[in-house]
């Protein structure tokens, strides 16, 4: 409303399960919640205010799938810097946008834990607060000033198929940061790391997890012929993408993430 109109924009988040807050892109969605469009905002918002006794006061599962938004946002801006690929604003990715994306990281696995259990006790605490300032702006200003790669475009491949509906953005997204890491042939160390946080969120780390319970290779490969489509933010990466590279990491990170269950 505030972009059609004109006026400043404030902004009340009272969950922090995403990190659209602080940006300037606002997602439209259809009345069935089907994505629509991208509406670029002519600046971020004047104002966003977070009481964290009211998030803390949301589902468990909405603050843990914002933790899934926010676990991409290190690993997408480090593989732009690597490409010198351009960032959401359009800028390059400057020491202050990794500065950021690797304090979200480091909040996540400091706190995220913590945090998740505080709220299933229905109380607020510092990592709570910690969380809520990890998902909320340190993803936010850190996505925008870091640039998107791999991660989100496999979550936007994730959305073709109606398994897949149920899941929260950043619950896909997670699964999309392990799949990224396994494109890039992180060591297994690194991995462990990002499974290990996101098994003890009980975010998704296998192709089960993600509601996909009989695996088809045809529906597999639709996901990484969606993730491929021309203009997606994959292209980021710093090594050349096809479809066939989606299609094995993705079957490959599900292999994997069984190995922990
Ligand atoms: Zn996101």
């Amino acid at each position: 409303m505030a972009y059609y109109e004109n006026i400043p924009v404030v902004i009340v988040p009272t969950i922090a399960s995403t990190d659209a807050p602080c940006s300037a892109l606002s997602v439209i969605y259809t009345d069935e919640g089907v994505f629509s469009e991208y509406l670029m905002l002519p600046k971020n918002p004047e104002v966003v205010i977070v009481d964290t006794e009211i998030v803390a006061k949301a589902p468990a599962r909405l603050l843990v799938a914002g933790i899934g938004d926010a676990l991409a946002t290190y690993f997408e801006a480090e593989a732009c810097l690597k490409s010198n690929a351009c960032n959401m604003a359009g800028g390059k990715i400057t020491k202050a946008a990794m500065a950021l994306a690797s304090l979200c990281y480091e909040t996540l696995l400091e706190d995220g834990l913590k945090a998740k259990l505080a709220v299933e006790s229905g109380v607020c605490t510092t990592a709570v607060e910690n969380i809520i300032e990890a998902n909320t702006y340190l993803s936010g200003i850190g996505f925008e000033s870091g640039g998107l790669a791999a991660a989100h475009a496999i979550h936007n491949g994730f959305t073709v198929l109606e398994q897949c509906h149920h899941l929260y953005h950043g619950e896909k997204v997670a699964f999309g940061t392990i799949v990224q890491l396994v494109l890039e042939n992180r060591t297994m160390e690194e991995i462990e790391e990002v499974i290990t946080l996101c098994l003890n969120l009980q975010l998704p780390i296998t192709l089960e997890d993600m509601g996909i319970i009989e695996i088809k290779e045809e529906e597999i490969k639709s996901v990484a012929k969606a993730t491929c489509l021309e203009g997606e933010t994959i292209y980021n990466m710093p090594f050349e993408i096809n479809e066939d590279m989606v299609y094995a990491a993705i079957l490959s990170a599900d292999a994997i993430g069984r190995l922990y269950k």
